[in-house]
């Protein structure tokens, strides 16, 4: 089985690792650089970037990271997830990067505007995805290389694609709907993308 892991700094690391459980794959929670060996797929999940941010650099992951998503195994990161992806959050705040994107951190404003709403997510064949928004992120550039997979309401980006690099401003492992875990578990499929 898939070896995928979930970086377990702060976050909702146990609703990723429990969708993951869900696909039929045992998430490796990652705290220490060591942790990221023979993994073959990592989840960045949501939380609050700052804090992942800071605690990666704390634990000396940052680099570690940045290898990882070089190395082109599939990494997703969900909200602040996507955030750290970015190669620009606006903000001066410790990033991985890997994902040409600029993002506007809490472009949707403060806690009492997350919402739910069905999206259409390209690539998620069976409907709309019902997807969580908790002081979510919107990719408000991005460049040449990267797939945008889905915009709220035709506006803001909320979904991408680059190469191996998935990144959400929702949160897709809060409800039942397991489709972009599966999604992503099937980037690290030979053929699967094959054109
Ligand atoms: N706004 C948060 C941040 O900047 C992300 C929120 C989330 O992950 N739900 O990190």
């Amino acid at each position: 089985m898939k070896r995928v892991g979930v970086l377990a700094l702060q976050g909702d690391v146990a609703e990723h690792a429990g969708a993951l459980a869900r696909c039929g794959v045992a998430a490796v929670r990652v705290r220490r650089p060591a942790d990221l060996a023979g993994l073959d797929a990592l989840v960045l999940p949501g939380g609050e970037s700052t804090t992942i941010g800071q605690l990666a650099v704390d634990y000396g992951l940052v680099q570690p990271l940045r290898d990882f998503v070089a190395s082109g195994k599939p990494v997703w990161g969900t909200c602040a997830g996507l955030i750290l992806l970015a190669r620009d959050a606006g903000h001066a705040q410790p990033l991985v990067g890997g994902l040409d994107v600029r993002v506007d951190r809490n472009a949707f404003g403060r806690q009492v505007a997350s919402f739910e709403t069905d999206l259409d997510v390209a690539g998620l064949a069976g409907g709309p995805f019902r997807a969580v928004f908790i002081r979510a992120p919107a990719v408000v550039e991005a460049g040449p290389g990267v797939d945008v997979l889905a915009r709220l309401d035709d506006g803001p980006i909320v979904a991408v694609r680059q190469g191996a690099i998935l990144g959400t401003a929702f949160h897709a492992e809060l409800g039942d709907d397991l489709r972009v875990h599966r999604l992503f578990l099937g980037m690290g499929e030979p053929n699967v993308d094959a054109p």
